[in-house]
């Protein structure tokens, strides 16, 4: 399945647009962005946004708000009481753009900061996500954000510039961050950025009619061009533009409401992978798992209402010669379903698959017996997820019971896994640039195994 790009900012009915608009969707369209965002920036634009989302439904969708650099003029009551009624039409799914700007014109901050903090306010009253525009005002806007906290508050930043820090700081509030033309600058440094963006947090957009994308800098830009930031990301995060575009649209889906939900998968393709998921179901309970949210990794929906038989898995992978590695990864643990592991992994294999389980090493404590005996011819790869080296931490992460044996437990299978299965991974997820040599040291010289550090969001 291939998937379709997103401008999730685009501001059509700018005046540098002569031609009607629909010439611009189509153009947009011949390069498949089926989805825009049109937010707009003071009343009469956010009203306009209301007329070409009605004239567009289900292609265009809106957002109402008032432009920090717009606030100066405007009349606080009537303007909020005027939004209210707008962001209520159909199809304005946010509010904003709305922010904080001190490049232009800083006699204005407090009646900005104003504006920001009412507007805001309508969001949460109207359950809608917000959409940030940030000029030089990085520490006033985390701020106010941060006031908000626990709200139920959510966004984007929207045409994200800025630092490591301040990067670090936008992901805190758990806001999504919206790359557009400037990461494609020859001397940008947002690229440098993107080790540390998770592709769960990441949308795409163009902020047309400004900002154009190399190589088309300096012309106006528009919805269509945002497939060169797509096709940029995709050489940066080293996937496919369909893998960005699929974590995009869930993204998008999850914040704004927008496009399709992705339905279930249990087998799903990542790089040159495959991956099965065979279950939601978990012997631990990790803090950070998304298991019981979305459960979605890298744009896939992996919240399943069925669990798969083996026949349904492998009516799904029709050519398992194809892929580097099968694996068997989902939300939960594979272990619990054996069996049906087993059946596949055999089938697959019999077809000259490689094989590969992700575990949380608490397969023998599930299945009451050493299993690594019946996996054995099965199995070419076995990664197991080493959360923590102390055995009271790894219980409190994974938040399981005290005084079963799993820390041990996984540590031995692990161990003695390496009598059965060609090759053994203990891996840990970890900031990029994390300090883990201490976990490697303890995989590789402790229990004689390979060792491998995910960064967040890679499988
Ligand atoms: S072991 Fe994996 S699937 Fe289970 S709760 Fe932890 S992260 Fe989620
Ligand atoms: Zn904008």
């Amino acid at each position: 399945m291939s998937w379709s790009a997103i401008d999730t900012h685009a501001h059509i009915y700018w005046e540098d647009y002569v031609e009607p608009v629909e010439d611009i969707l189509a153009r947009a369209d011949e390069q498949d962005v089926k989805t825009i965002l049109v937010p707009g920036t003071n009343l009469e634009t956010s009203a306009k946004v209301v007329e070409l989302v009605n004239r567009f439904p289900g292609k265009l969708f809106g957002a109402a708000g008032i432009h920090p650099s717009d606030v100066k003029d405007t009349d606080e009551e009537t303007y909020l009481s005027e939004i209210k009624k707008i962001a209520l039409k159909p199809g304005m799914v946010a509010i904003g753009e709305i922010g904080l700007d001190y490049y232009w014109d800083k006699s204005f901050i407090e009646k900005q900061k104003r504006f920001f903090h009412e507007q805001i306010k309508l969001a949460i009253q109207l359950n809608k996500p917000i959409i940030i525009h940030n000029r030089n005002s990085d520490d006033d806007l985390i701020d106010i954000l941060n006031e908000y906290k626990g709200s139920g508050l959510t966004g984007v930043f929207h045409c994200f510039s800025g630092d490591r820090s301040f990067l670090e700081k936008a992901l805190a509030t758990g806001f999504y961050i919206s790359l557009a033309g400037p990461l494609t600058f020859k001397n940008s440094k947002l690229k440098d950025l993107i080790p540390y963006l998770p592709l769960s947090r990441l949308l795409t957009e163009t902020d047309s009619p400004f900002l154009s994308p190399h190589p088309m800098r300096g012309k106006r830009n528009e919805p269509a061009y945002v497939t060169y930031v797509v096709k940029y990301l995709a050489e940066l995060y080293h996937v496919t533009e369909d893998d960005i575009n699929r974590n995009v649209t869930f993204n998008t889906w999850k914040l704004f409401g927008i496009g399709e939900k992705p339905k279930p998968v249990t087998t799903y393709e990542i790089g040159q992978n495959l991956y099965v998921n065979l279950t939601n179901r978990c012997s631990a309970d990790c803090v950070f798992c998304d298991r019981k949210e979305n459960a979605s990794i890298q744009g896939y929906n992996l919240k399943i209402d069925k669990e798969p038989s083996a026949e349904d898995i492998l009516s799904q992978i029709p050519d398992p010669k194809k892929y580097h590695d099968i694996v068997f990864c989902g939300y939960g643990e594979p272990t619990i379903r054996l069996d049906v592991l087993k059946t596949v992994a055999a089938e697959l294999k019999s077809k000259g698959a490689s094989i590969r389980m992700n575990t949380n090493g608490h397969g023998n404590i599930i299945n009451k017996r050493n299993i690594l005996p019946e996996l054995q011819g099965l199995v070419d790869k076995i990664s197991i997820s080493l959360n923590s080296l102390e055995e009271e931490d790894y219980n409190s992460v994974m938040r399981l019971p005290k005084g079963k044996g799993f820390y041990q437990g996984m540590i031995d299978f692990a161990r003695d896994a390496k009598s059965f299965i060609p090759d053994v991974t203990m891996s840990v997820v970890a900031p990029i640039d994390a300090d883990v040599s201490a976990y490697r040291n303890f995989a590789e010289k402790e229990v004689g195994v390979h060792f491998r550090h995910r960064p967040l969001d890679f499988l």
